[in-house]
């Protein structure tokens, strides 16, 4: 198959007529044209072809699917034959509530971003609250068990990350958001899903954080403050206590005033990009069963990205 099959960008109208007879992988989202996921999952796939030949017929591709479309067209994936899926933006939440089974971790998390076909129906899963504990995990050197996290923003990544770090047994978790009706949501979900944990579990407003922030912490900024140029940081570099560690869910521009600022201060800090290869490993792990090349995802991420900033833009998922 030509390379550029996978790197097309299809619609609603390419699934219906769609007739591939191999098994076929996507990502669906709204925009979607400069997702990574097709070429860090197709270079997964033939890494593993290499000993397990059966994935050979394996192929992942992309689909722009408006937001009033998806309840249709997941229904249409599933009669195509299509094995399993990616959920970005803006149908992470939008698709929770359209499978008809889904993983715990789908369940505290609230919202779904991988999917797999089981009978007529899509079980769905989530995957970016483990990938970000093994992206600080491996950037970092640090579980989240045991360790203080602080956490910047209150949206889908955040809620993932909570989810992570509370399931892992964090020993406190403060999150900091400027809208307080999205804190309390996710402080509410929290509560619900974590019972025994939300006892070392608080809120704070964004504009001021308390000055008893625990330390040595884990920062986490997962708030879009950092993806345009001129943005600044989320997080008073005067408050990075000795010790901390800085994790930036964001990961273009690879180096945000938030992350410039712990560099600056000698901090240990990460940007995104492992989250991202992270996640999507355990996508390709439950939809494969396979132990996901790892290396080789991580490769095709940082080749594709480095060839996006000459040309263009590239976009999360
Ligand atoms: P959401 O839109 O769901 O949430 C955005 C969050 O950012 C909210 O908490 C919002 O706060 C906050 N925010 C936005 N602008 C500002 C600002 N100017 N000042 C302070 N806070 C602000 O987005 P996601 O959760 O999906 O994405 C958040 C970040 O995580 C993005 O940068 C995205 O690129 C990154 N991400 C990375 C992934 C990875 O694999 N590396 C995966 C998914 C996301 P408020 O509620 O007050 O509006």
């Amino acid at each position: 198959m030509p390379a550029d099959e996978t790197e097309k960008v299809y619609t609603f109208e390419d699934l219906k007529n769609w007739n591939r007879e191999d098994v076929s992988l996507a990502v669906i989202g709204c925009p979607i044209t400069h997702s990574l996921s097709p070429v860090m999952q197709n270079a997964a796939l033939a890494e593993i072809s290499k000993k397990s030949p059966a994935f050979s017929g394996w192929k992942y591709f992309r689909f722009e699917i408006e937001p009033g479309q998806i309840g249709e067209a997941l229904p249409v994936f599933s009669e195509k034959n299509f094995a399993g899926l990616n959920l970005t933006l803006p149908h992470k939440v939008v698709a929770f509530d359209l499978v008809s089974e889904m993983s715990p971790e789908a369940q505290s998390i609230g919202a779904v971003n991988t999917l797999a076909r089981r009978g007529g129906g899509w079980f769905g899963h989530n995957t970016d609250g483990r990938g970000f504990a093994a992206a600080v995990a491996g950037d970092l050197q640090l579980p989240l068990r045991d360790t203080n996290v602080i956490l910047l923003g209150a949206g889908g990544a955040a809620r993932a990350i909570a989810a992570a770090a509370l399931s892992e047994g964090c020993r406190s978790l403060h999150i900091g958001n400027r809208d307080p009706e999205r804190l309390r949501v996710l402080l509410a979900q929290s509560e619900k899903y974590f019972p025994e944990m939300f006892s070392r579990v608080r809120g704070f407003d964004l504009a001021s954080p308390p000055a008893d922030l625990p330390a040595p912490a884990l920062v986490v900024n997962a708030t879009s403050l950092g993806l345009k140029p001129g943005d600044g940081s989320p997080f008073p570099a005067k408050m990075f206590a000795p010790g901390t560690a800085v994790y930036d869910t964001i990961y273009e521009p690879a180096e945000t005033a938030f992350l410039k600022a712990a560099r600056a201060a000698g901090l240990p800090a990460a940007n995104g990009l492992s989250m991202l290869c992270r996640q999507g490993a355990l996508a390709f792990e439950f939809w494969t069963g396979l132990d996901a090349p790892v290396a080789v995802m991580a490769g095709a991420l940082k080749k594709s990205i480095a060839r996006a900033n000459c040309a263009g833009k590239v976009a999360a998922k």
